[in-house]
């Protein structure tokens, strides 16, 4: 018998970033710039919090909302951080990390044919979300030469009668793009006028450098009724393994969204939300210490990317870096392979984030200094030898 996939998941490419690692996983001292995770473990201090709750027996499950506690936790920060507030009781939902708060977001806003905009390049997850959840994904193109960001009148183009959403995700993956407030501003009057939703993926929000103040759209008047917020602590506090995010909206849209996590998640793991409790409410040294480290490794990526002639911008956000590649005269994908086979360094080519990436690639500073420094050599080598 041939098993029947549903059309909508069958037609859905892999992600052009596992075909690649299945590569890189096949061969011996690599040096990956390619994984979007931080090289630290996650700060003593949170793990210590998990171990005793675990000594104490906490294992069972919990609210589907989350830990009324981490839910006021949550509150409390966001109101530090983003001057937003919420109902730590009826406006926040706790979710297996940012990944499934995205999904159950758009299951509950869609209607089949809906359409969803988002801008490109971008983390990958995003189309194939929205397609997932019977939206039809519509990508934004935006330009190096704008640093990034997203034109307020792109998105105005992009709009038509079907037009649920618009999904923000700044600083973004994989560009390292940021926004003004004004110029998030102008996207929010678009959003307005067209009753559009607006999903904001703040995942990198704390990862801003220069002292760089992160702005969020939920924060701006009128938008936080229209606004899903996307938060999560994989990768400033360094907690991808423990799958904790978490979303802010509207009652209702909790809610919907709560139905869905119920009968197919019921809760989030509760040693994971008793960690994101000790790093909500004593993390922020931790995190302001990657930082540092953090700023420290792209001051010297993106001098060595620009002195090896691969053009490359200052991200202010972020732990990547999107460099021009196309003066080699290779392709993104050749110039990856070829890297990683004759150089052992491993990159991601642009093209995985969508196709407004060809021409680049996308290298991760979320690795210690000592490998990208080698990084570094082995890949100006390389370069020096195709302008040979
Ligand atoms: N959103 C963006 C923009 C990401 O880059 C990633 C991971 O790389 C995620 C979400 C996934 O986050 P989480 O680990 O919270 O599911």
């Amino acid at each position: 018998m041939s098993i029947p996939i549903a059309r909508h998941i069958r037609d859905i490419p892999r992600s052009g970033i596992r075909d690649f690692f299945e590569i890189v996983q096949s061969m011996e001292d690599v040096i990956s710039l390619g994984i979007g995770e931080p090289d630290f473990a996650t700060p003593w201090h949170i793990r210590e919090a998990a171990i005793y709750a675990l000594e104490k027996g906490r294992t069972g499950y919990t609210s589907n909302l989350g830990l009324p506690r981490l839910r006021r936790s949550i509150t409390a920060y966001i109101d530090r951080h983003f001057g937003i507030s919420y109902d730590p009781l009826s406006e926040v939902l706790v979710s297996v990390g940012v990944s499934e708060a995205i999904d159950i977001a758009l299951r509950a806003l869609l209607d089949p044919g809906d359409e969803v905009l988002y801008h490109e390049p971008c983390y990958v997850s995003y189309a194939p979300s929205i397609t997932m959840a019977h939206g039809v994904p519509v990508a934004v193109g935006t330009r190096a030469e704008n640093g990034f960001s997203l034109l307020a009148e792109d998105v105005e183009k992009a709009v038509t009668p079907r037009t649920r959403a618009l999904m923000l995700n700044f600083p973004t993956n994989p560009t390292g793009a940021t926004m003004t407030e004004e110029e998030l501003a102008r996207i929010a009057e678009v959003c307005t006028r067209h009753n559009l939703v607006v999903l904001t993926d703040e995942i990198y929000s704390e990862l801003t450098y220069e002292g760089a103040r992160h702005a969020s759209i939920a924060a701006l008047p009128g938008m936080k009724e229209r606004t899903v917020f996307l938060h999560g602590l994989s990768k400033a506090f360094a907690m991808t393994g423990w799958r904790i995010g978490f979303a802010c909206a509207p009652q209702p849209l909790v809610e919907a969204m709560m139905k869905i996590h119920q009968y197919s998640i019921l809760c989030a793991p509760i040693m994971g939300q008793d960690a994101a409790i000790e790093a909500l409410e004593r993390g922020e040294p931790s995190v302001a210490a990657m930082r540092r480290e953090y700023e420290m490794r792209r001051n010297f990526i993106v001098a060595a990317l620009n002195d090896m002639g691969l053009p490359c911008r200052l991200p202010k956000g972020s732990f990547y870096v999107f460099p021009r590649i196309d003066s080699t005269g290779l392709a993104s994908r050749d110039f990856s392979l070829r890297l990683l086979q004759e150089k052992k360094v491993a990159v991601v080519p642009g093209p995985a984030f969508g196709p407004g990436g060809e021409g680049h690639v996308r290298c991760s500073f979320a690795t210690a200094l000592p490998q990208i420094k080698i990084a570094m050599e082995r890949m100006a080598d390389f370069v020096e030898s195709l302008r040979r």
